[in-house]
């Protein structure tokens, strides 16, 4: 039986929107309705457990077990109301993704029936089989266990009948095996490096925040499509694809009215994510054809990373209710924009000051070109380890392609605090940085201006951008943990912090004052950096990559070779110093991560080398057939093929491209047989690393194939009816 691709289109096309579920109520009065969250911990739990609950999120003390049995006791009542009957631990091991095992509420009572139940203990802690779990061999040297422990921060919620508590995974031997431990780990570093150089400003200060704010592009695709789409169902990804005559060129998507069957997917999922507490509030179309994003308010990194998992969970399963599946992968399609997840990162106090932002007097804006130039000097230092926290097999399709950040890591800072910084270097160090305007036209004066309002002057080439009062990472990917690149950028601003404030103390005890000792520390920092990392020109022009390289920046391409930067010797030492990992942990995680990229380029290639002996060779052959046919039909009718130069002309570019199909394919088969043989995983990764270029060069015969093949015999959706369906 064969599928007809134009029954599918049809039925795809004719698809009608369902409308979404919408409350009763306003959002805010239904917004948070599935998180057990401040307001309900206070109607839940007596005073004392309140309190000490609050003072463990608060100030991290420790819960004790008959407390926390109050409020499991607390959390279950409000649970039972909600109808729920399992209780998982949720947590986000290295596979990327959440990972969570239901355990049903219900014990027996010695009664001969059963009664719900949850208490501290499986509040607290579970140990799941976590054997299978990747971690890079952590587990098979030291500790067969796993376990995974509640993290008060973020808060319980509901999904469906199942309560999740969000939780951190540590190997018995204490090892991180997950993304939330090491994020929470270099969330408290980076407080604890900037709140003693807050307080030489602010005195009142008693916490740092590092702040979350992503965006997440995505694609739509119609279900019966991409059903028929194996490299898609497989691998997240088009593997071949002749591009459509039209795709993004006319830029008449982006912002765009939203067609109504997406518009009611966006709705329903809108709805659902503010009943689990994320506060979405963006959502348009993006440059590529059936390209979406959504945007939340930012918040509190680590809780702000739970939330982007939790949506991209809740977003696969939205979509299918309304037909569609979801790419998050961050090149399903080649030659239109593939898909990232910006984040958008700050610092802020909790007296309300946020550290990447102007102040309110020439003290206050000191405090923010502080901050502001600590962070550029560790994103310089560590550039290449940035990069190497982004780098993923799925990942390494979008940067660079002229579309997205290139492989270099450099900041853009624009005109403004470009020239506030060049100006600084030229002043004496008491000259205090006024608030634009204030004190009229004075050219010896370092000015800024209150807030940046020049949004115009946004680089969209660059990969970490100042936007006005926090930084932009846009190097992303769109299916990543943001804890990855999360992790580095507070840790390494943390590394630099503390440092920074070393030198400081030096100039402070030798009784200077502290703007000028300030500036004196600063001024030889901004001197390294401004003509290194600072790039405000165009990060995807080629002279970029050379420019780059003579800047210091590194500007290697291939994934496998990046990971690398993770066990050199500044960035283990940065995170020993920031308590963020072990070098024990940065070997397991490189051997994860390696051990990914080989698995991912593997699928494709086994995938490709299928879908082209299995899909495209037969369909070839197919028309080949018709096409000999014709021509053996006019040699019995006229007694020659001279009417016959257009089919015998395709005759043989199909079989020179058959033919090219096939010898490639094979020797994709070869290669991976030689790589799979590489006993040491960094040399196999490097070995993969070849066959995804090669996938490449198998793909072009394909696509011409495409181009040329009876539009009936082909049997995969093209990309015209994938992108423009919806
Ligand atoms: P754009 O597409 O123009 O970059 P969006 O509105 O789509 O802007 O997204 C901006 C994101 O940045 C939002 O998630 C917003 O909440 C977040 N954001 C705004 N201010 C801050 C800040 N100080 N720190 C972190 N994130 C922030
Ligand atoms: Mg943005």
């Amino acid at each position: 039986m064969s599928i007809d691709r134009f029954d599918l289109v049809k039925e795809s096309f004719e698809k009608k929107a369902v409308p979404a579920e919408c409350p009763e109520g306003k959002p805010s009065e239904y917004f948070g309705e599935l998180v057990f969250d401040r307001k309900k911990m206070a109607r839940y739990l007596d005073k004392d457990t309140l309190s000490a609950l609050f003072d463990c999120i608060d100030n991290g003390k420790p819960l004790d077990r008959a407390t926390a049995d109050k409020v499991a006791e607390g959390m279950k009542e409000w649970a039972l109301e909600h109808h729920v009957t399992h209780v998982t631990h949720w947590f986000q091991p290295l596979t990327e993704g959440t990972a969570e095992k239901h355990d049903s509420l219900i014990e027996y009572d010695g009664k001969g029936g059963v009664i719900e139940k949850f208490d501290g203990k499986s509040l607290a802690q579970q140990e799941p089989d976590a054997s299978s779990f990747p971690n890079g061999g952590i587990r098979a040297t030291f500790e067969a266990r796993g376990y995974t422990a509640w993290d008060p921060t973020s808060p319980v919620f509901i999904m469906d009948d199942t309560l999740c508590i969000p939780t951190v995974f540590i190997s018995y031997t204490g090892e991180a095996l997950d993304y939330k431990t090491p994020l929470k780990k270099a969330i408290k570093a980076v407080c604890d490096a900037a709140l003693p150089i807050c307080k030489l400003f602010e005195p009142s200060v008693g916490k740092v925040y590092s702040y979350l704010g992503w965006e997440q592009e995505y694609f739509l695709v119609d279900e019966s499509l991409y059903a028929a789409r194996p490299d898609l169902m497989i691998t997240g990804r088009t593997l071949m694809g002749h591009a459509s005559s039209k795709n993004q060129q006319l830029d008449d998507h982006y912002f765009g009215a939203i067609p109504s069957r997406v518009a009611e997917f966006m709705r329903d999922l809108e709805i659902t994510g503010h009943k689990l507490g994320i506060p979405i509030k963006t959502r348009h179309n993006e440059v590529a054809p059936n390209q979406f994003e959504l945007a939340p308010i930012y918040g509190e990194a680590n809780l702000a990373n739970d939330q982007n998992q939790l949506l991209m969970n809740l977003m696969n399963y939205i979509a299918r209710k309304h037909g569609f599946v979801v790419l998050l992968h961050e090149k399903p399609f080649e030659g239109i924009n593939g898909s990232g997840k910006h984040n958008n990162w700050s610092l802020g106090t909790d007296t309300g000051t946020m550290l990447l932002a102007p102040g309110k007097d020439a003290m206050g804006n000191l405090q923010f070109v502080t901050f502001f130039v600590n962070v550029l000097a560790a994103v310089q230092k560590h550039n290449a380890l940035m990069k190497a926290s982004i780098a993923s097999a799925t990942n390494a399709h979008r940067l660079g392609g002229n579309e997205a950040p290139p492989a270099i890591i450099s900041a853009f800072l624009g005109r403004t605090m470009t020239g506030v910084l060049r100006k600084l270097l030229e002043v004496p160090s008491d000259t205090p940085i006024e608030i634009a305007g204030k004190k009229g036209k004075n050219l010896g004066l370092v000015e800024i201006p209150e807030i940046f309002v020049d949004n115009t002057d946004r680089n969209r080439t660059s990969p970490f951008a100042f936007t006005g009062n926090r930084f932009e990472y846009r190097a992303v990917g769109s299916s990543a943990n943001c804890a990855g690149a999360m992790i580095t950028l507070n840790a390494a601003v943390a590394e630099q912090l503390l440092s920074f404030k070393e030198s400081l103390d030096k100039e402070l005890a030798s009784g200077k004052p502290l703007n000028i000792a300030v500036m004196d520390v600063l001024k030889p920092i901004i001197a390294s950096i401004i003509d290194v990392v600072c790039f405000d020109g165009n990060g995807y022009a080629p002279e970029w990559t050379e420019e780059a390289r003579l800047r210091g920046l590194d500007t290697e391409t291939s994934v496998p070779e990046m990971i690398k930067v993770f066990t050199r010797q500044e960035s283990v030492e940065m995170f020993r110093k920031t308590g963020v990992y072990t070098l024990k942990e940065l070997e397991a995680r490189n051997e994860v991560k390696w051990e990914m990229y080989i698995k991912k380029v593997q699928i494709e290639s086994r995938v490709m080398v299928r879908m082209a002996i299995n899909h495209i060779i037969p369909a070839a052959l197919d028309y080949k057939r018709k096409l000999l046919k014709e021509v053996a039909l006019s040699q019995a009718v006229f007694g020659d093929t001279s009417g016959c130069s257009v089919e015998l002309g395709l005759i043989n570019q199909i079989n020179s491209y058959i033919e090219e199909i096939s010898a490639k394919a094979e020797t994709m088969k070869k290669a991976r047989k030689m790589a799979n043989s590489i006993e040491d995983l960094y040399e196999r990764a490097v070995a993969y690393h070849k066959i995804a270029e090669a996938l490449n060069d198998l793909r072009r015969p394909i696509d011409k194939l495409e181009e040329r093949v009876d539009n009936r015999s082909w049997p995969l959706p093209k990309y015209r009816e994938l992108l423009f369906i919806s």
